[in-house]
């Protein structure tokens, strides 16, 4: 018997997004979703590193086991992975960093697996905390 789910999410290991995540794909009208979390969300991605083939290697298993059409890519403000918001000279700086990480994940993975929807988020570090399109 097969077994379909709506999208696969990357995000952060970050505790302080969890819940907040899941909220926000459940809005994006995505109730059944596999999950798959690493420090720096789409970083190992864009670095071309064996974590990030690993992370694309379960997008595959997604693809193949769940019948996935959708992949939801999500980074965060203040992430330890790329040394927090300190590392940045100010918040927009910071957040044009992101998106530019963003953008070049879903370039990756448009070329990689054009018949799917890869769509990305940053998750703004903002009580309660907010989502922004960065695809
Ligand atoms: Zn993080």
């Amino acid at each position: 018997m097969s077994h379909k789910a709506q999208a696969i999410v990357l995000s952060c290991i970050d505790f302080r997004f969890r819940n907040a995540v899941n909220q926000f794909v459940e809005q994006l009208g995505i109730s059944d979703f596999d999950l798959k979390s690493d420090a720096g969300g789409v970083k190992q991605i864009v670095e071309k590193t064996s974590a990030g083939d690993w992370i694309l290697k379960n997008f595959e298993i997604a693809f193949d086991l769940h019948d996935v059409e959708r992949v939801i890519l999500i980074n965060h403000e203040d992430c330890g992975a790329y040394g927090g918001s300190k590392k940045f000279a100010n918040s927009k700086e910071e957040i044009n960093f992101q998106n530019q990480q963003l953008k070049l994940a879903v370039d990756i993975l448009k070329q990689k697996y054009p018949d799917k929807q890869i769509e990305a988020y940053l998750a703004r570090l903002t009580d309660p905390i907010s989502f922004y399109g960065a695809s």
